[in-house]
């Protein structure tokens, strides 16, 4: 890990703020990576894909066509709910499967993780295939 924005060319941006040194030995730096992982803006992970791009997919590797059976498609939505008269965000949760035409009302528990229940991540669910063992628990799927 570093803790500098890892666009060689982020110094290029020439930013008030990135000027360092002494009189007559100023110079640009790189701004520090925050809030884009290893970067310091969306432009220089921009900049930095461009360049790696296909190094980073020999790394991962490349696959094939991905395909879900309409069937299996289950996933949570969480909609907003701001309550008017309790002046609350009750957030509501649903599981879903668009081809089986199931909309049910689960609850914040099933829907979350403790973790994400703890953090009052609202909008974060379980993913599909903990969705999918959701259905199954539920008997809306076997
Ligand atoms: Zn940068």
């Amino acid at each position: 890990m570093s803790e500098w924005c890892q666009n060689k060319k982020c110094p290029e941006k020439k930013n008030q703020n990135q000027i360092r040194g002494s009189k007559g030995a100023k110079y640009y730096q790189s701004n520090k990576a925050n809030g884009y992982i290893y970067w310091c803006s969306m432009g220089c992970r921009e900049d930095w894909w461009t360049e790696h791009t296909n190094t980073c997919m020999q790394a991962v590797g490349f696959i094939d066509k991905q395909i879900i059976y309409l069937d299996d498609a289950w996933f949570v939505e969480y909609k907003y709910n701001w309550n008017s008269d309790t002046q609350n965000n009750d957030p509501l949760y649903y599981i879903r499967n668009k081809n089986r035409g199931v909309k049910q009302l689960i609850t914040r528990e099933q829907a979350q993780s403790p973790e994400d229940i703890e953090r009052d991540y609202c909008h974060i669910t379980i993913d599909d295939t903990q969705a999918r063992e959701l259905a199954i628990t539920l008997g809306l799927a076997s």
